[in-house]
């Protein structure tokens, strides 16, 4: 088996350990066959033993840690269609039953489960590609015997991932990773359709842990796969449960937070089973990055403000990814573009673009929205704001809340005005008004939809990272983190592709000896940069 050299990652810094990437194509024997046709730092303690007996509506601090950030951070385009306030009483204490007369599930109203259904119904016409790897896959069964339990966000677009999971031959026990996100018809559908589902919007502290508990401990039941999102499944399993590592066949994470966290297991020799990073695999962070950017960034924009971009002064600190998506969409809308960048090549990039490279000082006068997309901290210091003209909207596509410097604008002469939900009127002194949208968090997570087309590249990653690790022969993956194989990442786009009737061109055997490539991929080296 040949290792590739070690890939730079995206995100997760210098130190940690670098991804390995295995290309050998004939050794995914799934994909020979379906490809035929073309969150805070988490802090444990030790002596965690009991969850609290009456769960209450706000939700009890009386756990030992906090949840990580992720699962705390809203999630709008999940939950926008679940009403948490029908009904008072905690789930946990309801006594309830799918059709089928079983009670392995833990949902806010089970009554729902037909609106769920329809939800599942509408994300499956924008992801074809998992319905097509479930028909694929038929009769294989890839997933036969997998047990896999899962922490992810709870809406539409996961049902079908999880119920592709379940048509390929899994079992699956899921939970919620943020306590805000959870649709509760889905939660309810999924739990009709039989899966052991613990999660609904709001939970408190107390039940985000009770319900992982009750997805990991479970007599008779021991998952041998872990699907998370954030990293607090894996850090349960690890602190309350880690024999179940000795069946654990391997995790797939997807978030920045969740991976960092895995390298560092991996660096401290403390990962004992290989994990699989499927959040910085090329596809997906092109679609989260920039695709899914130059859609969100207007719609965040506008169900806020209402704001008419033709002709709008809008300044973007950093263009990388997020800020070419975001660039992309402002000045197709005829708004005049100013870029900010630290970095020559991006800035060389903006300029070929067609945009003007300034120093945020030299526009913040005369713009009408600042846009932050850098990754970095106190990118709008409150010396920008307080320069900035009246109803200047200020907002921020990157990471963290920390790249508009919002802390500075708690000060007593200056009153904050909330107008519209996310969205607040700074107003100073004089009477200047500035528009901040969200508090400086995420924009478009935090006011606007993700598309399900964007879910659905996500989605049929995580799937085909649990199919290769779990089929994985011994040896093929050691305790460590991997990225998905490029092999694989180009599998994802292909099952895409039939969704725009986009017809791919075969290399001839001449075209692809001359290329030095297999015909079937992977088309390109591990450093191309697409
Ligand atoms: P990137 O590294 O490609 O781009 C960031 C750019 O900002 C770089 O070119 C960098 O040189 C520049 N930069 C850094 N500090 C700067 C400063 N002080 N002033 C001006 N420019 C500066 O990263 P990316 O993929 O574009 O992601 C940017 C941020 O957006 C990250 O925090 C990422 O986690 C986040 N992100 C958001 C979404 C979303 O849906 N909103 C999706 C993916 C990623």
């Amino acid at each position: 088996m040949s290792m590739p050299d070690a890939m730079p990652l995206p995100g997760v810094g210098e130190e940690l350990k670098q991804a390995k990437e295995i290309e050998d194509a004939e050794k995914y024997s799934f994909m020979a066959t379906v490809t035929k046709a073309p969150k805070k730092q988490i802090q444990f303690a030790d002596d965690m033993q009991e969850f609290t007996k009456f769960p209450t509506k706000t939700g009890r601090r009386s756990l030992s840690r906090s949840i990580s950030q992720s699962s705390t951070d809203s999630y709008s385009s999940a939950a926008s269609y679940t009403d948490s306030s029908d009904d008072e009483v905690s789930p946990r204490e309801k006594q309830q039953t799918n059709s089928k007369g079983s009670s392995n599930f833990c949902v806010k109203n089970i009554k729902q489960a037909e609106f769920g259904r329809r939800e599942i119904e509408i994300a499956e016409q924008d992801m074809s590609a998992l319905i097509s790897l479930r028909k694929r896959a038929q009769g294989e069964k890839p997933l036969a015997g997998a047990k896999i339990v899962g922490c992810t966000h709870i809406t539409a677009q996961t049902a079908v991932l999880i119920e592709t999971l379940c048509a390929l031959g899994a079992q699956c026990r899921w939970s919620a990773c943020n306590i805000y996100s959870t649709q509760n018809e889905v939660a309810a559908a999924l739990a009709e359709a039989g899966v052991a589902v613990f999660a609904w919007k709001g939970e408190s502290e107390d039940d985000f842990w009770w319900c992982i508990d009750r997805c990991v401990n479970m007599d008779g039941w021991q998952a041998n796969m872990i699907l998370d999102d954030g990293g607090d499944l894996t850090h349960w399993v690890y602190k309350k449960y880690p024999n179940v590592f000795k069946k654990i066949r391997g995790i797939v994470e997807e978030s920045v937070t969740g991976v960092h966290r895995l390298y560092q297991l991996s660096k401290a020799g403390k990962l004992c089973v290989p994990a699989m990073n499927v959040n910085d695999s090329v596809t997906k962070q092109k679609f989260d990055n920039l695709y899914c950017c130059r859609e969100s960034i207007l719609d965040g924009l506008k169900r806020t403000t209402d704001v008419m971009f033709g002709g709008k002064q809008v300044v973007v600190c950093g263009y990388g990814e997020v800020g070419k998506g975001c660039c992309a969409a402002l000045k197709a809308l005829g708004a005049i573009v100013y870029i900010t960048e630290i970095d020559p090549i991006c800035a060389l990039q903006a300029c070929m673009d067609g945009f003007r490279v300034v120093k945020l000082n030299e526009v913040i006068r005369q713009v009408d929205v600042v846009i932050t997309c850098t990754g970095n901290k106190n990118v709008v210091t409150r010396e920008h704001l307080d320069r900035m003209k009246n109803s200047c909207i200020v907002c921020n596509m990157g990471h963290s809340n920390t790249e508009i410097d919002v802390t500075s604008l708690r000060t007593p002469e200056l009153t904050w005005e909330r107008v519209r939900s996310q969205v607040d009127h700074v107003i100073w002194p004089d009477g200047k008004r500035v528009v901040l949208l969200a508090e400086g968090r995420l924009l478009n997570l935090s006011c606007s939809t993700v598309p399900t087309f964007v879910l659905s590249i996500t989605a049929t990653t995580q799937a085909l990272a649990l199919i290769e690790l779990y089929n994985a022969p011994d040896g093929r993956y050691k305790q460590d983190v991997y990225l998905l194989p490029k092999k694989m990442d180009e599998y994802v786009a292909s099952l895409h592709l039939p969704s725009f009737d986009a017809h791919l061109t075969e290399l001839t055997d001449d075209q692809a000896k001359y290329l030095g490539l297999n015909k079937n991929g992977p088309f390109k080296p591990n450093y191309y940069r697409y």
